[in-house]
């Protein structure tokens, strides 16, 4: 009998435009006997305790810093970028080190008892266990951070997991394949496709967590109710960054800027609106012209520059849909706002915005793109108002004179996470436990010591110290 052909995928290559990279599908009878393997697999794990998953991860951790020069090589052609890329792999590994540093200490201080109930002559221990197996579904945009940032903690908690990467950025998976064989008591593995994987997958795990669009993660939250699972979903945003009259207009500039166009501004904690007091505008506005004049492109040298291709090809044609929008509704395009094609792949400068209002898709959708529109404002509480009038609640950013006056308006924000005179720290700070608000997440936070403890289940053994009630405790005729 012939074997059934496997069903294959091709992955663009961002400079080149070019479909040159073809992977495996895994099939749902693929999914579902990885999902049995990984099940059989995560008893013998979890009973190493804390310690001894620790050490593993250690050693997980050692051998993706000796195969960073390949990870690196391949997340580079999946995305477009040099150096991010390598700062991605260092991040992966500093995450897996730091949870197999925290991971015992948060073992040790959970609270088990035995402490009195209520109830007379009761006790109550609490014993706590993992899921058994943890499903995380990842983007495009950052795909090894992303692909690992819920499931090591989650290996740490004592899960197995599948991890379903983006089939847009599936190069990183060859050379992580061969990282886990050198690790085979790591219950860890990967499930390659597009949205039909990923439904699969759901259909296995007893935990999902999802990071992408918003409008995925209402299907993956539909599809984790079907299965009375828990789904966190870490989702898109509009980012709001306000700069107060008192804020050095220079400096705020530059903040500004950094925070908006970062990895081509296609991060979800990108900076996307600014408002801008209009005491200091004309000064902030040339010095953020002038910064962005000095942007430069990766192209035609991949190693020399700022702003890389767009990774997915019609992320461009939606940001420039955004800009086409703006414009045909007055805005003024200042710079940039070009989609520009070079050697193959999709380029777009640092594009600032004016005379936006809040019926334009770019003021109230996520662009992902370098794109900033800015707003000046007279009054702050418009301003704070405007920030907060989107259905996102990810995150945001204050600028203003001092840390008192950024801090007296951030919790004023409608957002997980504020950064205080800086712009979009989220990205570089990972022990600040969130969460974000309205369509941009859902669930316990994974930053802080809940990106591992969400994962425990508690259950109460309930121990009777004295006599047990006897029936007659229940009769009638006693009331
Ligand atoms: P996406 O929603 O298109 O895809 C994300 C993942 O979901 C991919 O692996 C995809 O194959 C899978 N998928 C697609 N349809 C599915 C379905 N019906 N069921 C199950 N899985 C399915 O997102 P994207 O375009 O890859 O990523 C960009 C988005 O991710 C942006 O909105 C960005 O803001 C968001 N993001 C959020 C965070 C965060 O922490 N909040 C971080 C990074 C990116």
């Amino acid at each position: 009998m012939n074997a059934t052909p496997a069903i294959t995928m091709k992955a663009n290559n961002p400079r080149t435009g070019e479909a040159d990279y073809e992977f495996a599908v895994s099939s749902p009878g693929d999914i579902a006997a990885e999902a049995v393997r990984l099940r059989a697999a995560q008893p013998a794990w979890e009973a190493m305790g804390p310690e001894g998953r620790a050490e593993v991860l250690l050693r997980l951790a050692d051998a993706i810093e000796a195969a960073a020069p390949s990870i690196a090589a391949a997340l580079t052609v999946d995305t477009g970028r040099g150096a991010v890329s390598w700062i991605e792999v260092q991040g992966c590994v500093s995450n897996i080190r730091g949870w197999a540093a925290r991971g015992p200490a948060l073992f040790a201080g959970l609270e088990r008892g035995p402490k009195p109930s209520a109830t007379p002559g009761i006790e109550i221990v609490t014993e706590y266990s993992a899921h058994v197996l943890f499903g995380a579904i990842a983007p495009w945009n950052f795909p090894v951070i992303l692909s690992h940032i819920d499931a090591i903690p989650a290996l740490m908690a004592g899960s197995a997991a599948l991890v379903k990467p983006s089939e847009v950025t599936p190069r990183f998976v060859e050379p992580m394949r061969a990282v886990l064989a050198q690790v085979p008591e790591l219950p860890l593995s990967y499930v390659m496709g597009g949205a039909e994987a990923g439904q699969a997958m759901i259909e296995h795990v007893d935990y999902v967590c999802f990071t992408g669009s918003t409008s995925t993660g209402r299907k993956v939250a539909e599809a984790a109710a079907g299965q009375l699972i828990p789904a966190n979903l870490e989702l898109g945003g509009k980012d709001p960054m306000i700069i107060t009259a008192s804020a050095d207009p220079e400096w705020a500039a530059g903040v500004a800027l950094r925070s908006s166009i970062v990895a081509t501004g296609q991060a979800c904690q990108s900076i996307e609106r600014i408002y801008v007091a209009r005491e200091i505008a004309e000064l902030f506005m040339t010095a953020l012209i002038g910064a962005a004049s000095e942007v430069k492109l990766t192209y035609p040298d991949p190693n020399d520059g700022h702003l890389g291709p767009f990774i997915f090809p019609s992320q461009a044609d939606k940001v420039a849909d955004h800009i086409a929008d703006a414009r045909s509704k007055g805005a003024d395009v200042i710079c940039g706002g070009e989609i520009e094609e070079l050697g193959g792949g999709r380029y777009l400068r640092p594009t600032v915005i004016t005379g936006v209002t809040h019926d334009m898709a770019i003021m109230r959708e996520e662009t992902f793109g370098p794109v900033l529109p800015v707003t000046i404002f007279d009054d702050l509480d418009v301003a704070i108002a405007q920030a907060n009038y989107t259905e996102y609640g990810l995150s945001a950013a204050v600028l203003a004179g001092s840390l008192d006056e950024a801090a007296g308006i951030a919790g004023r924000l409608d957002a997980g996470a504020i950064s205080l005179q800086d712009g979009a720290l989220t990205s570089m700070v990972g022990d600040a436990t969130n969460q974000s608000r309205k369509a941009s997440g859902l669930g316990p936070s994974r930053m802080g010591d809940s990106g591992m403890l969400r994962y425990l289940r508690e259950q109460a053994h309930i121990r009777q110290t004295g006599a047990p009630l006897p029936i007659d405790a229940f009769a009638e005729g006693q009331g």
